[in-house]
């Protein structure tokens, strides 16, 4: 994997750039700040007060597709949602090379809780490389610690490590993509 590009939206832009610096440490690939979107309001449900994510990931699609990168990431610092669910973190396309994630419930102000902003960077960057292996081809992973367990609650993302379990890494590794080993388990 080459070139990552990161777009996002009301999302702090520190946090976009210790990501980015993260992601390229996981990977080994450039990681281009491309900048901050506007996402069309109609995408928006003011009922549910989330976003509709199988929209968000299509517009998502389309700058992916005037990209070169090989893996296109949006950040939003928002909540969304699917029909079906109630609420999701992140969504990818599989394979596609695009993937979303949603900040809004990786804060711990969001449970009432006080600012960390490790703990927010560190489940960040969970969510991230959840995502972005979905969006490489990779499926839920039954390994009770690696990053592509599904998560349905804060408590199963804070259960499970940045890393990918070895499996997961085969998988990654036969789609030309190197893991840097401390992003990996090898217990
Ligand atoms: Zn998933
Ligand atoms: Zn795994």
């Amino acid at each position: 994997m080459k070139i990552i590009e990161l777009y996002w939206y009301r999302e702090d832009r520190i946090h976009l750039a210790w990501l980015g610096e993260k992601l390229s440490e996981v990977y080994g690939a450039t990681v281009e700040l491309s900048g901050e979107v506007v996402l069309p309001r109609t995408f928006y449900d003011v009922v549910r007060g989330q976003w509709l994510s199988n929209q968000v990931l299509g517009y998502a699609l389309v700058l992916k597709s005037k990209s070169d990168a090989d893996v296109l990431l949006l950040v939003v610092g928002d909540d969304a949602y699917v029909p079906g669910l109630n609420f999701v973190f992140g969504q990818a396309l599989l394979g596609e090379g695009v993937a979303v994630v949603y900040t809004a419930r990786l804060y711990p102000e969001f449970y009432g809780l006080e600012s960390d902003t490790r703990l927010f960077r560190s489940r960040l960057l969970k969510e991230a490389m959840h995502e972005i292996g979905h969006a490489l081809g990779l499926d839920h992973c039954n390994h009770s610690r690696c990053v592509m367990r599904f998560s349905n609650s804060i408590y199963e993302v804070d259960a499970k490590e940045p890393r990918y379990c070895s499996r997961c890494v085969l998988k990654l590794e036969a789609q030309g993509v190197k893991v840097s080993e401390q992003y990996t388990i090898t217990t």
